[in-house]
């Protein structure tokens, strides 16, 4: 559709349920300033090759140019995408534009770290098209910044949110994080309601784990770092979702709030209910029908594969319907949509509903199966209960 090309022809989100079937389009961004102790992410902190990364992604980009249709949403993640000097975000966007076509209105979210956020950079993005923002603000304890890492202040998160707001960005969500050492419900209490005082669009609240190859799984290994216990993290979780739920928050993943139900992040939608994605950049993963695959984890062989000519993917997977099935457990139980047991096949057995519904994990709606808070909490174990 050519109408998607115009300049400026991408306008601000108006919409009123955030879930489409069309495809998403994902560019993975691996730049970071400093690496954060906790994150599993890949990104490196050697900043020379983005102009060359970014040539890269262009030229990847066209790799797929007739494959996926129409995007309705963009997600420029990593990384860093805040990182990037604007003129480059602006290559990137208008480089893209050219090669696909995006429905109009797309939703086009972009991650900040707050120390990059000036509020010329931020309306320049809003020229470029962006209309939702995503700020690793994490928490607004400077003690706990500090602890996470991170390279910017409680102060600059502030800041940040505040030139977001002034610069007209209704669509912004808040990243935080909970279940730090010796974190009280009353601190992390007192995170949230300052996280509402900025009236955010979204939230998205994870709670601490040890990932990976971080540095906070190294300091766990040597019991340097100890993290609170399961039971202490649970009262956390159930604390945040009844105190955002309450303040009119709709909870419609394990993870994540939304104000509305047309603020709920359309692109992320898309991953829990296998509506197909393209993911461009180092480690990046796609998804078409059944076919998962994801590009090389580095970005010195990514660049080699396009200089080569090559499809810088890594590897890939076709889904068996037994995958699928599992994938739709354990999306279905980490959502508010749930579980549609038609759809799985064979379906599961009426006792182990029954049981779920009478322990309170699940409650069900005709066929389908939509998960309690207390379901929530065990959304990784449920799948095998059912499968
Ligand atoms: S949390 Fe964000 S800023 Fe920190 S290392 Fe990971 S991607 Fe980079």
């Amino acid at each position: 559709m050519s109408r998607s090309r115009k300049a400026h022809s991408w306008r601000p989100l108006k919409r009123t349920m955030n879930r489409t079937d069309l495809p998403g389009l994902y560019i993975h961004i691996p730049f970071c300033k400093s690496k954060c102790p906790y994150c599993d992410f890949y990104s490196v902190t050697e900043t020379d090759r983005i102009e060359e990364w970014l040539q890269a992604l262009l030229i990847e980009s066209r790799y797929y140019r007739h494959d996926f249709g129409t995007f309705d949403s963009l997600y420029l993640g990593g990384g860093t995408p805040s990182l990037l000097h604007p003129r480059q975000i602006e290559k990137l966007i208008t480089g893209l534009r050219d090669v696909f076509t995006f429905d109009d209105p797309a939703e086009v979210t972009m991650e900040l770290n707050p120390d990059d956020v000036t509020r010329e950079n931020l309306a320049f993005y809003r020229s470029l098209g962006v209309n939702r923002v995503s700020l690793g603000v994490q928490s607004f304890v400077e003690e706990e910044v500090r602890f996470l890492g991170r390279r910017h202040t409680s102060r600059q998160g502030v800041s940040a949110i505040e030139a977001i707001r002034e610069t007209g960005f209704d669509e912004f969500s808040i990243d935080l994080m909970y279940g730090l050492p010796g974190q009280s419900i009353r601190t992390w209490g007192s995170i949230l309601k300052e996280a509402l005082s900025f009236s955010p669009a979204h939230l998205s609240c994870y709670q601490l784990t040890v990932e990976g190859d971080t540095l906070f799984s190294r300091m766990a290994k040597e019991e340097k770092l100890k993290l609170p216990e399961d039971s202490r993290q649970a009262d956390l979780f159930v604390y945040t979702s009844e105190y955002l739920t309450g303040s009119g928050f709709i909870h419609y993943e394990v993870s994540n709030f939304a104000k509305g139900p047309e603020t709920l992040s359309r692109h992320n939608v898309k991953y829990w209910q296998h509506t197909p994605y393209l993911g461009l950049g180092p480690s990046a993963h796609s998804l078409a029908g059944k076919k998962r695959w994801w590009n090389v984890r580095d970005v010195d062989q990514y660049l080699e594969s396009i200089h080569g000519d090559h499809i810088p993917v890594g590897g890939f997977e076709d889904l068996s319907s037994s995958q699928m099935n599992l994938e739709k457990l354990l999306f279905g139980f980490r959502t508010m949509w749930g579980i549609d047991v038609r759809q799985i096949i064979p379906p599961p057995a009426r006792e182990t509903i029954r049981g779920l519904c009478d322990s309170g994990f699940v409650t069900c709606h005709d066929q389908n199966i939509i998960p309690t808070l207390k379901g929530y909490l065990f959304a990784d174990k449920l799948p095998l209960m059912v499968s």
